[in-house]
């Protein structure tokens, strides 16, 4: 099988699902096609691309060589049957969203998001006669009660940013299923690595690949993976006519890239975060840590059933509330203070004056984080070096 297709294993796949070297002159990688249109060979063949009725490539906005290796490698690690790559984790979004629903439809969405998924459903949708009723997804009966006669789609992230709840994604499902609802879940925080949705009865996931699937801070770019037939609307109706959100060839491919090192980095950001997690539990300036791996955590048990591992992201309260958070954030000298997550680097931020201040204070508390919330995103340096920088910057925040 020239396009390596028939391996199962989810590193080789990672690295070479989608893609035959020699049917590209041997080129190890995939080639960079930096064009934004493509040439037809006579009229009859313009015609037909655009009829549907031959493959091929017709402009950059719905279709380039690099981005479709992307696409397949995506589909493929996510077990689902086609994928769009896309320019932002928004821009997948987005595409989902706009494709899917219109005036008077209503979306059910877990009541944690990531600031800007919240932003578009609370604060711009409405604008488009679109309303979402936001629920707690941990509890079934809060779901199936959420749910109306003019709800198209639930959408729910697991672990949820920043506070890291856990959502069961197959009971969601059950419960979507019976209403005939979709369910969209954004796996940017575990990749397909640890957790695939689609397996779990998901119809649509979507990603920030700016995170974990990029994993190195130099790209910003999505994707979705569905079956084909969603994810041909998405590409032809979400992307090529409604949001414009196509990626560019080259950051397919540093995409591609990433991929190639996303188990190994991932399996790195697991061990050093469990590790970092119970240590930061047992520091006395620390109220509770939130990470699905500790005996602390409520759902440990499902997360353990649905995550092959517990994640690189931790969340942290300090005794001292907000104040006691600045202190350790200005203090922390390895730990960068940036927002994004999955990168090389350690990062650490604070939701509610950043990725989460389009939530109102009132929001931020009816929906489940509190303003001393600290949230990290634990890199690939040494798990020593992490350990004492944090140690470090809580001890002075305790004294304060
Ligand atoms: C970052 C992020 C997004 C948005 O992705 P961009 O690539 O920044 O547009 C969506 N969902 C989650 C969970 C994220 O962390």
């Amino acid at each position: 099988m020239s396009d390596r297709s028939h391996f199962r294993g989810f590193s080789t796949r990672a690295i070479h699902h989608g893609y035959d070297p020699l049917a590209h002159h041997g080129a190890l990688n995939p080639p960079v096609h930096l064009t934004s249109t493509f040439v037809f060979d006579s009229v009859a063949t313009g015609a037909a691309r655009f009829a549907g009725t031959e493959e091929g490539y017709i402009y950059g906005r719905v279709g380039n060589p690099t981005v479709t290796v992307l696409e397949k490698r995506l589909a493929d690690l996510e077990g689902g049957e086609a994928g769009l790559a896309t320019s932002s984790g928004m821009g997948a979004i987005t595409a989902v969203l706009w494709t899917l629903l219109g005036a008077g439809d209503e979306v059910v969405a877990d009541r944690t998001l990531y600031g800007c998924t919240f932003g578009l459903l609370e604060h711009h949708m409405p604008k488009f006669g679109v309303t979402t009723r936001f629920a707690d997804l941990t509890e079934i009966e809060t779901l199936r009660a959420a749910i109306g006669p003019k709800t198209r789609l639930v959408i729910t992230e697991t672990p949820s940013n920043p506070n890291m709840r856990v959502v069961d994604i197959a009971a969601v499902a059950e419960v979507c299923r019976a209403a005939g609802v979709m369910l969209v879940v954004d796996n940017t925080y575990c990749t397909p690595y640890l957790q695939r949705p689609l397996e779990l009865g998901a119809d649509i996931v979507v990603h920030s690949a700016t995170k974990y699937l990029g994993g190195h801070g130099d790209l910003l770019a999505g994707a979705v993976i569905a079956s084909k037939e969603l994810v041909d609307r998405f590409r032809f109706v979400g992307v090529k006519e409604l949001n414009g959100a196509c990626i560019s060839a080259f950051d397919a491919f540093l995409v591609l890239r990433g991929l190639k090192t996303l188990a190994l980095r991932m399996d790195r950001h697991c061990a050093t975060a469990s590790r970092l997690a119970a240590e930061l539990e047992a520091h006395p300036a620390v109220a509770r840590v939130h990470y699905p791996g500790l005996d602390s955590h409520p759902q440990k048990a499902l997360a353990a059933r649905q995550m092959r591992a517990m994640g690189g992201m931790i969340a942290l309260e300090l005794k001292g509330g907000l104040e006691a958070g600045r202190v350790f954030m200005d203090a922390v000298e390895l730990a960068t203070r940036a927002v994004s997550l999955g990168d090389a680097e350690t990062l650490v931020q604070h939701p509610a004056s950043m990725t989460h201040s389009t939530y109102a204070p009132e929001e931020r508390a009816k929906h489940g984080f509190t303003d001393g919330l600290v949230r990290l995103s634990v890199g690939l340096e040494d798990h020593d070096d992490i350990r004492d920088d944090l140690f470090r910057a809580l001890d002075r925040a305790g004294a304060g």
